[in-house]
């Protein structure tokens, strides 16, 4: 059995697309060609252990990873999500049909986002507005349907350390803030400060949030006119773009769907409001 998948080679000049061949046959014998065969080892090692934590079992047989164009050693770190892939397919965790929906929705987590490259960072808003990935290289272009819930952590300071013993000044803040252009951020609906413990419990049980993100009715649309009252005093006093405006508008809906409720009350556009803290003024005013 071949499965082919590819991935990028970020830290070259253009991001080139490599393309990985995974070959499985009778056997115990492992091969590599088009990159070192310590480093084929070390990324197999990786990757067996993460499969390992997910209860799946590494495919007894013997296997041949081919990658073109060749890599060096250090690259191979950046193509572990096809491989790990390509060995899903082998062991039939998943068909080609849902290794493609696996790699085109399902949720895509971006750690330390503000430490990519702008242009890495900046590409996710035609991804975010159309649901889809176009790409154009050398090698030729493509296009793709990619259509993920992306989830994106940051520090809020380049030294990561807890606000109160941070050691950062005002102008290194603001710095580190705007490497996170307005347009970007306003894409993520939903912001929050995940650096305090909230010991409080969800006043709900996991299967009724679980239903709550999967509940396709319609949120109210109707609400109290102190509601949209605050609204729009919110909006206009955070000077909220269209895209943040119809955000604030969304969530609140949504919380009162949460709250079981047929109107939307003032306590569901300040919830809202709350989640919304990236996009307001003083985020890009001094820390
Ligand atoms: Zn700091």
């Amino acid at each position: 059995m071949v499965v082919h998948t590819w991935g990028f080679v970020q830290s070259r000049p253009g991001s080139p697309w490599v393309k990985v061949e995974l070959r499985a046959e009778p056997g115990a014998v492992f091969r590599v060609s088009g990159l070192p065969y310590a480093a084929a080892l070390s990324s197999f090692a990786r990757i067996r252990s993460a499969l390992q934590s997910m209860d799946v079992r590494w495919p007894g047989k013997a296997l041949t990873l081919h990658v073109h164009p060749a890599l060096r050693a250090g690259e191979i770190n950046e193509l572990d999500v096809p491989v790990a892939l390509a060995l899903l397919a082998i062991r039939k965790n998943v068909g080609p049909r849902s290794l493609s929906g696996l790699v085109s929705t399902g949720m895509l987590f971006l750690d330390e986002f503000s430490e990519w490259t702008r242009p890495a960072r900046e590409s996710l808003r035609h991804i975010m507005d159309t649901g889809s990935l176009q790409l154009h290289r050398a090698e030729g272009s493509a296009h793709w349907a990619s259509d993920p819930w992306i989830v994106a952590a940051m520090n809020l300071c380049a030294c990561g350390l807890h606000p109160e013993r941070c050691a950062c000044d005002p102008a290194e803040k603001r710095r580190h803030r705007r490497n996170i252009s307005a347009p970007l951020l306003e894409r993520f609906p939903i912001q929050l400060d995940m650096g305090g413990n909230d010991p409080s419990e969800c006043p709900k049980a996991w299967e009724a949030c679980k239903a709550w993100v999967q509940d396709a009715r319609v949120p109210p649309g109707t609400w109290t006119e102190e509601a949209m009252q605050l609204a729009n005093t919110m909006e206009k006093r955070a000077m909220m773009s269209k895209r943040v405006h119809h955000h604030l508008r969304t969530l609140a809906a949504g919380h009162a769907q949460w709250k079981d409720r047929e109107h939307v009350l003032i306590d569901d556009v300040q919830a809202a409001f709350d989640v919304l803290w990236m996009n307001r003024s003083g985020w890009w005013g001094s820390p």
